[in-house]
């Protein structure tokens, strides 16, 4: 963690290339929650159907827009759209991380600032 001996003397353009170089292998990057769902078929007399097991499929839900979304997704999909979700939560955990460090930042500028006045 060699950024870390710096977090004292960051500018507010130090924590934007910090982000921004952490954030460069987070893609793919999306939230969402996945689910394998079970439902029926519309084949008559469909074996798997009539065995109660059904069909199983992936689900991603989510909320876009204010709006509840459910997406179907293709089981050879998922592994990319769970790197996506892993990704997702990495980045959202960097913008936690972020609030804290730019903000220090922001108020060692002003203070800098402050100090060139009256000098
Ligand atoms: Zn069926």
């Amino acid at each position: 963690m060699s950024h870390m001996k710096q977090v004292d003397s960051e500018s507010p353009s130090d924590v934007a290339h910090w982000l921004r170089s952490e954030a460069t292998d987070l893609w793919p990057a999306a939230l969402g929650s996945l689910s394998l769902r079970r439902s029926r078929c519309i084949r008559e007399n469909c074996p798997a159907c009539l065995s109660g097991e059904q069909h199983q499929s992936y689900v991603l839900y989510d909320r876009a827009e204010g709006r509840r979304i459910a997406v179907y997704v293709p089981e050879e999909l998922v592994p990319q759209v769970q790197r996506g979700l892993d990704n997702g939560r990495a980045l959202q955990d960097l913008l936690h991380q972020v609030a804290p460090r730019y903000i220090k930042a922001l108020k060692r500028e002003r203070a800098e600032a402050k100090k060139s006045d009256e000098g």
